[in-house]
């Protein structure tokens, strides 16, 4: 399995202490094996190799962290890719009520179940009044079993009326939602067992009428490539803003998940866990790529990574400092670096024991807001003046300033701060070693 695969040959990799290119490549190729074995389709998977060779190439200079690690980072940002990104999607509800959400796919795809899945959800979590709708005249039993769900989950679901339309139970449903005042209306849709174009015309005429906010195509993720090509097909005839992966909870390989997003652009928004009416998870890809990886603890693994990136990047910094070689230049590459990474507090918090600077730096007001500002006034300076700041007598000052668009006050607040980053960083490494600056820059 995918799992098997990648978990065996991050084992072998992370008994090697230094990585070749041709490693990763090895790696790569592995992992090319990996996904095709999984179903995943196979214009996605020369996709993710692509990104995933840019991602190494990248990522090379990293000299800090351990190879294996990069390789599992690159598999684990690659996936993140392949399935739409770090951030879950959630329902989007941005409408005037009663917000629609049509429900299509394929008869046993879980439709049913998963309007009462969400229903509950929606309830539950996010206080909404929700009813349901069953619009599948085809089977007598399929409004008995929304209605089943409906008492099951406490959420209301409009009365059954036997000899209706599929259309005229969506206006009557819609109508209905309005009076009453519900948030939030899940029409349930009829499935066939194979697509055609009666199921697709009916579906369009309901989204026709209700004018869905969510448009969500249920599809069995067992079901592989095909749940891929249902997709395919019901996305040309209805604009579906959304997919949900049922049967998840017996799907070991992931495979129609990785190919889903990729193939139609579609967020997936919800995976379903089992039968009952609580399993219904929010999609998250930093979840499901960790799964598929096999090792539970790698986004912990990824964290450390990135950890130690920042840290050889600190540990440079902090030698230089140490050294009392801290000067302009160094301070602008900070405050740049500090906007990326949340602020002053925010890279200090990563140096380990400089609590005493980071207070300071919190006490002197240091707004992340003037980081830019300062920034130019550094970039004002010449190459000598940023190397010795002492250098910087009033017409200096003027000249700049002038450069900078600032007056002469801010620059020598910069230049205060600079002093006192400068002085507290010698300080600490005068403390022989026994400071943090000290050991870092040995
Ligand atoms: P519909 O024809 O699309 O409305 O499908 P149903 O909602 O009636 O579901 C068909 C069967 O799949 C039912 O027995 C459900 O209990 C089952 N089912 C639906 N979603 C899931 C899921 O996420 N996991 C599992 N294990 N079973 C599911
Ligand atoms: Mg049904």
């Amino acid at each position: 399995s995918l799992n098997d695969r990648l978990s065996g040959l991050f084992d072998r990799l992370s008994g090697r202490g230094v990585l070749s290119e041709k490693d990763v490549d090895e790696a790569l190729r592995e992992v090319r094996v990996a996904l095709l074995e999984a179903d995943v389709a196979l214009p996605v998977v020369r996709q993710f190799m692509t990104r995933a060779k840019e991602l190494a190439t990248g990522e090379a200079i990293i000299k800090a962290v351990k190879p294996a690690d990069q390789v599992v980072k690159i598999v684990y940002d690659g996936l993140i890719d392949m399935l739409g990104g770090e951030e879950p999607v959630p329902v989007n509800l941005n409408a005037v009520p009663p917000v629609v959400i049509l429900m299509a796919g394929l008869q046993g795809s879980g439709k049913t179940t998963t309007s009462a899945k969400l229903a509950l959800r929606l309830t539950k979590f996010d206080r909404k009044k929700v009813m349901m709708a069953s619009l599948d005249t085809r089977r007598p039993a399929a409004m008995e079993q929304l209605k089943l769900l409906g008492e099951q989950t406490g959420v209301d679901v409009l009365p059954i009326v036997a000899g209706q339309s599929p259309a005229e139970i969506t206006r009557r449903a819609l109508q209905s939602a309005k009076l009453q005042g519900y948030d939030v209306l899940i029409l349930d849709t009829a499935g066939r067992t194979t697509l055609d174009e009666a199921l697709m015309a009916e579906a369009a005429e309901i989204a026709k009428i209700s004018n869905p906010t969510e448009t969500f195509l249920v599809a069995d993720s067992l079901t592989g490539q095909d749940a891929v090509r249902t997709a395919t097909a019901f996305h040309e005839r209805l604009p579906l803003t959304g997919l949900i992966l049922t049967r998840a909870d017996g799907d070991g390989r992931g495979g129609a998940m990785l190919s889903m997003r990729a193939v139609t652009g579609l967020p997936i928004k919800y995976l379903g866990a089992g039968e009952k009416v609580e399993a219904l998870d929010v999609f998250d890809a930093r979840r499901i790529a960790g799964r598929i990886l096999g090792q539970g603890d790698i986004v912990a693994l990824v964290e450390k990574a990135a950890q130690e990136l920042d840290a050889s990047k600190a540990e440079a910094m902090a030698r230089k400092m140490a050294k009392g070689q801290f000067d302009l230049d160094d301070l602008s590459a900070q405050l740049q670096q500090m906007k990326k990474m949340g602020g002053m507090t925010g890279i200090m918090g990563m140096l380990p024991g400089v609590q005493k600077v980071k207070k300071q730096i919190e006490e002197s007001n240091f707004s992340d807001k003037i980081f830019d500002r300062q920034v130019a006034i550094i970039s004002s300076m010449t190459k000598l003046e940023r190397k010795k700041p002492d250098l910087l007598n009033a017409s200096r000052k003027r000249r700049i300033a002038a450069g900078a668009g600032v007056d002469v006050a801010e620059i020598n607040r910069l230049l205060k701060q600079h002093r006192q980053m400068a002085d507290t960083f010698k300080m600490m490494s005068r403390s022989n070693g026994r400071g943090a600056m000290g050991q870092m820059a040995k």
